[in-house]
C-alpha cells in the first residue's frame, strides 16, 4: 500500500514554510519539495527591509531561519525537482525524476521564475556573462564593467549590490521614471559608478564566447548603440511556471493560480500560497500570510473528507 502524506507542499519558500510550520502544529504528516536551495526569492535577495521585527536582515540568512523553524518541527523536505502533478483522485499524486509520492492535500508554493529578456542572443549568454541573481554571481565581475537591466525594487537593489563590487555598472531600463521604491532611486543616484541609461531596451547579446557587448536601442529615438560590459544581470521581475502543475488547477490570463480567500484553488484539497497565486501583493509577508491560512484550510479539509 502507498504512503500517504497528509500534505504534500510543492517549493521551498516563505509561503511553503510557514504553510509546514502550521501544518505540523496541526499535527499533519508533511512532505515538502524543493528542487534547489530552501529559501525561493528571499534566498537571492541582498537584504529585506520589510519583513515586521527585523530592520534589516539577509535574505539567505531570513531564509535560512524560517527554514530551520519549519524542519524543527518534522517536516520530511525531499530535495528533488517535481515532474508532473494529477489530482484527478482523492489521493492526489506528485511525481519526480526517482519516485511517485502520495498526499490528501497539496499546497503549490512554488513562486515565480525569474523573467526572460527576450533579447537576441540571450539563451547562447546564459551563464556566460548573463546572470539573473546579482547576489549569486556578483562576485565574479569585481573591478568589472556591469549592466543591470529593469526599473523595480530588484533591479534598483541589484546596482547597488553591484556598485560596491564592479567598477562600473550601467542601469539600463525601458522608462524614465523607476517602478521601485524612491529611497532605492535615492540610493541608486547618490552611488558615483552607476550611469543611468534610461527609455532604453537590450536589443542583443554579444560576444566572443562570454559576453562583451549589448546592442542598446534608444526607445524614443529608435537610435541603437554598443555597450561595453563583462557582464549583464536582468532584474525585470519574475512571472509563474505551473508547467507541472496538473491541468485541472485553473490559471488566469497572466498563468497565475486561482484561488478563493482560504488559498482553495478549483481542485478539491489542492491549494495554493505565495507568488504564484492570482494576488495585488507579492511579499514575504502576504506569502507567509497565505501559507498559514492554506495550511489551516487543508487541515480542516482533511478533518471534514474522512
Ligand atoms: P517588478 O517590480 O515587477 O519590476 C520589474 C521591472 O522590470 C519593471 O521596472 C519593468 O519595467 C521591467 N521589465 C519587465 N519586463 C521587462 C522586459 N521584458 N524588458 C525590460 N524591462 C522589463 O519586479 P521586481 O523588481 O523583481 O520586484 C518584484 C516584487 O518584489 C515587487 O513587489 C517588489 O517591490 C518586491 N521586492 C521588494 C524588495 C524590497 O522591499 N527590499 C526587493 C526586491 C523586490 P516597467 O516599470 O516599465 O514595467
Amino acid at each position: 500500500m502507498n504512503n500517504v502524506y497528509d500534505m504534500i507542499i510543492i517549493g521551498g519558500g516563505p509561503a511553503g514554510f510557514t504553510a509546514g510550520i502550521y501544518a505540523k502544529r496541526a499535527g499533519l504528516s508533511v512532505l515538502m519539495f524543493e528542487k534547489t536551495c530552501p529559501g525561493g526569492a528571499v534566498a537571492i535577495t541582498s537584504e529585506v527591509c520589510n519583513y515586521p521585527g527585523f530592520q534589516k536582515i539577509g535574505g539567505p540568512e531570513l531564509a535560512n531561519l524560517m527554514f530551520e523553524h519549519m524542519t524543527s518541527l518534522g517536516v520530511e523536505v525531499l530535495f528533488e525537482e517535481v515532474t508532473s502533478t494529477d489530482f484527478s483522485q482523492k489521493e492526489k499524486v506528485v511525481k519526480t525524476f526517482t519516485g511517485t509520492y502520495y498526499a490528501r492535500t497539496v499546497i503549490i508554493c512554488l513562486g515565480a521564475a525569474t523573467r526572460k529578456l527576450a533579447a537576441e542572443g540571450e539563451k547562447a549568454f546564459m551563464g556566460k556573462g548573463i546572470s539573473y541573481c546579482a547576489t549569486c554571481d556578483g562576485n565574479l565581475y569585481k573591478d568589472k564593467t556591469v549592466a543591470v537591466v529593469g526599473g523595480g525594487n530588484s533591479a534598483l537593489e541589484d546596482a547597488i549590490y553591484m556598485s560596491n563590487i564592479a567598477k562600473k555598472v550601467y542601469l539600463i531600463h525601458r522608462r524614465d521614471e523607476f517602478r521601485g521604491d524612491d529611497i532605492l532611486v535615492k540610493d541608486v543616484k547618490k552611488q558615483p559608478n552607476i550611469e543611468l541609461v534610461l527609455c532604453s531596451k537590450v536589443n542583443k547579446v554579444e560576444g566572443d564566447g562570454v559576453l562583451n557587448n549589448l546592442v542598446v536601442e534608444n526607445i524614443p529615438n529608435k537610435t541603437t548603440s554598443n555597450l561595453g560590459v563583462d557582464g549583464l544581470f536582468v532584474s525585470i521581475g519574475r512571472g509563474p511556471d505551473t508547467e507541472v502543475i496538473d491541468k485541472a488547477v485553473v490559471r488566469n490570463e497572466n498563468g497565475y493560480i486561482v484561488s478563493d480567500e482560504k488559498m482553495k484553488t478549483n481542485v478539491e484539497g489542492v491549494f495554493v500560497a505565495g507568488d504564484i497565486r492570482e494576488t495585488p501583493l507579492r511579499q514575504i509577508v502576504t506569502a507567509c500570510s497565505d501559507g498559514a491560512i492554506a495550511a489551516t484550510a487543508a487541515f480542516q479539509y482533511i478533518k471534514t473528507s474522512k
